[in-house]
């Protein structure tokens, strides 16, 4: 099939070049000339496991094109995809619909024949009806039907995810639609459930399905601060829960809080959905406000070990908002970072892929270390905000050396507490004794 996909993010990336190496022929367009020139070259925008490989193999075979323009890439297309952003208002939360209408109405006058117009991007329930009329009012003879194709990959595993769906949950009001989407899923089809539901339902899915995983996350937080008052060990009691076929054993991991660009952005953009529609939801509003709560009580938990050090040095294992991925957008690291800079600290950090990210962020606030060693150097703690699993491999010795003083603020329970105190460390972690 013939396919265009507007938005080279996170999502459009992997998935154009993921759609190539299925055997249809994509053409990904983004309004940033930077990036188009990268990606022509051969250069990924973004960190994903395998993606600069395939994205290489399927520009030579000819099956993978990038442009700017939605003349060039737009006509002829079975269908064309719409992955761009949908940032949350700073105050309402309401998702920003600016990106979608306006590549709506720049992709609007390029449709010829028959055409699937999918939106990748998660959007607020009605927003397929919106981007209906903005394309016929623009262009009125236009054939074509709104589709929601929600995505649901994991940064860090998107092309596995891809490769390996869950389930593909296709919202589609015609026939003609559920054809075309069936037909550009075909090879995966043996592998997964497609699901097909009113458009309505499956813009609203993708907001259900975060906002409970949000949920999920607080939820053995809140356990973990529970242990920690007590003799039970959270790891025992998730790994306990997890049994149960009703709860699953995944999600079940605390820590700082959850970031990235996906749940504080869609738990805030549900909620503000069910205040439009005056619906209280608390479970959801309470999770937002908690889980904000929760970076700044874990910026207090370092500042708490650093009593009494004047202007002390702070080793940061980890930007990223999780392993696998270059992401800092709303990385519990990050949000922790701009609260102990409102203290009299020094910090140096590291992580594998996400200190270019970082540095655009954060600038000269801190100093960035090109190795974890060169991190601990006279720190007088080490706070570990990542969980990538190198860090785990860490020589305690080394570390104990190098560091003003053998702490260790463990926020994701990546370190055996055995060992880390067997080597000399005060040792703190999440829901642990
Ligand atoms: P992103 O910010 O990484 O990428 C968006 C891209 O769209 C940018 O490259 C931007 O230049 C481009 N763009 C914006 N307007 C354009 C236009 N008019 N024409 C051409 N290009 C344009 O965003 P992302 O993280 O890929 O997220 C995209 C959507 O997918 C969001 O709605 C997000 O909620 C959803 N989503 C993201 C993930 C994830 O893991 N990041 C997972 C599932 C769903």
């Amino acid at each position: 099939m013939n396919i265009a996909i507007i938005g080279t993010g996170y999502v459009g990336l992997p998935t154009g070049v993921a759609q190539a190496e299925l055997g249809h022929t994509v053409t990904c367009i983004d309004n940033d000339p930077v990036k188009v020139e990268m990606l022509r070259s051969g250069l990924p925008t973004i960190y994903e496991d395998g993606l600069e490989e395939l994205l290489r193999s399927n520009v030579a075979k000819g099956r993978l094109r990038f442009t700017t323009s939605m003349a060039e890439g737009v006509p002829g297309k079975d269908i064309v995809m719409i992955a761009v952003g949908t940032p949350p208002h700073p105050v309402t939360g309401e998702a920003d619909m600016q990106y979608i209408h306006a590549a709506a109405r720049e992709l609007a006058p390029y449709l010829d024949g028959y055409t699937a117009v999918v939106i990748k991007s998660t959007v607020p329930v009605g927003t397929g009806d919106a981007v209906d009329k903005i394309i016929r009012d623009a262009n009125p003879t236009a054939d074509f039907d709104m589709v929601s194709l929600p995505e649901f990959l994991r940064e860090g595993f998107a092309l596995h995810d891809f490769f390996n769906p869950d389930r593909i949950i296709v919202g589609a009001n015609s026939e003609r639609a559920k054809k075309t989407i069936s037909e550009l899923y075909a090879p995966l089809a043996h592998k997964t459930k497609m699901l097909f539901v009113k458009r309505q339902s499956s813009e609203l899915i993708k907001y259900a399905s975060n906002a409970f995983l949000a949920v999920k996350i607080h939820y053995i937080n809140e356990m973990a601060d529970y242990c920690e008052k007590t003799e039970a060990d959270i790891a025992e009691v998730a790994q306990g829960m997890g049994l149960d076929s009703r709860i699953g054993n995944r999600f079940l991991n605390p820590g700082p809080g959850y970031g990235g660009s996906c749940f504080p952005k869609d738990t805030s953009a549900m909620a503000y959905m069910g205040r439009s529609q005056n619906i209280d939801l608390t479970l959801i509003e309470t999770v937002l406000r908690e889980n904000d709560n929760r970076k700044l009580k874990m910026a207090a938990r370092i500042l708490d070990a650093l009593h009494g050090i004047p202007s002390p040095r702070i080793a940061i294992l980890g930007l990223a908002f999780k392993d696998g991925t270059d992401d800092c957008r709303q990385s519990p690291a990050m949000e922790i970072i701009e609260a102990l800079l409102k203290h009299n600290v020094r910090i140096t950090a590291y992580d594998p892929k996400g200190m270019p990210n970082a540095r655009l962020a954060l600038g000269d606030k801190i100093a960035f270390a090109e190795t974890m060693e060169a991190t601990l150097k006279d720190a007088d703690i080490l706070a570990i905000l990542t969980e990538w699993k190198e860090f785990a491999t860490l020589d305690l010795e080394e570390a104990k050396a190098l560091m003003r003083r053998p702490h260790i603020l463990d926020l994701r329970n990546l370190l055996d507490p055995a060992n880390v105190c067997a080597a000399g460390f005060t040792y703190q972690s999440v829901g642990r004794q």
